[in-house]
């Protein structure tokens, strides 16, 4: 049971270019509500260093993954970047039945299939407060070519043309701030009246 009133739990979907500070938000997110579970997604990429099967990703290789579609196994999959990565749909379905609230990193093409099929999603774009930051900040990372930071400056420009569509953006220029209008997102979710009529029955009654 996730919540004092038994609701449904909701699924607080975030996306953001990349470079654009989602890891360090989400990170700051659980950190303040731990209650909230995180979806493990599935992917063909590699397991990067210090990255741990299961608690990271769910690493596949093509041809589970590719069996994983044909069997109608993923509420949402996209190709980013080269590599397979989805959402199980039994990883909505039982959180959503527990009542716990589920934090998704996923892209906008993933973002987008959810939206179509799940009107109680919530949707959070994370902007970098302009692109030549967002460059700067990829290439202080130091993980990337310079090939794959400009391939990733070109992906981000088409990534914010869809950020219109979601629910809710938050510019990330400040750590602080930025976590602060998430909590405030994830807190006026939980309080919005459609979600609580199991609460309203249990104070009339
Ligand atoms: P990374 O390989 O750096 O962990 O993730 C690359 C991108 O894939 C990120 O933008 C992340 O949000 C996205 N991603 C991770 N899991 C999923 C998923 O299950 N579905 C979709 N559509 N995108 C995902």
């Amino acid at each position: 049971m996730g919540n004092e009133d038994q609701r449904e739990g909701i699924l607080f979907v975030v996306s953001a270019p990349s470079g654009a500070g989602k890891t360090s938000l989400c990170r700051e997110l659980i950190d303040t509500f731990p209650e909230i579970g995180q979806s493990v997604s599935f992917t063909t990429r590699s397991m990067r260093a210090g990255e741990r099967d299961g608690v990271d990703y769910h690493f596949v290789d093509h041809l589970v993954f590719e069996r994983m579609i044909a069997a109608n196994q993923f509420a949402e999959w996209a190709r980013v970047h080269g590599n397979l990565y989805g959402t199980a749909l039994n990883t909505l379905e039982q959180a959503t039945e527990q009542g716990i609230d589920l934090l998704l990193d996923i892209d906008y093409q993933g973002a987008a299939q959810l939206k179509k099929n799940c009107t109680q999603g919530v949707f959070i774009f994370i902007l970098p407060p302009d692109l030549s930051e967002l460059e700067r900040r990829l290439r202080s990372r130091g993980t990337d070519s310079d090939e794959v930071i400009r391939r990733r400056h070109e992906v981000a420009r088409e990534e914010i043309a869809q950020a219109v569509w979601y629910d809710y953006l938050v510019v990330n220029d400040d750590l602080t701030s930025a976590v602060d209008k998430i909590k405030s997102i994830v807190t006026a979710e939980r309080c919005r009246s459609v979600r609580s009529g199991e609460l309203l029955q249990q104070i009339i009654k």
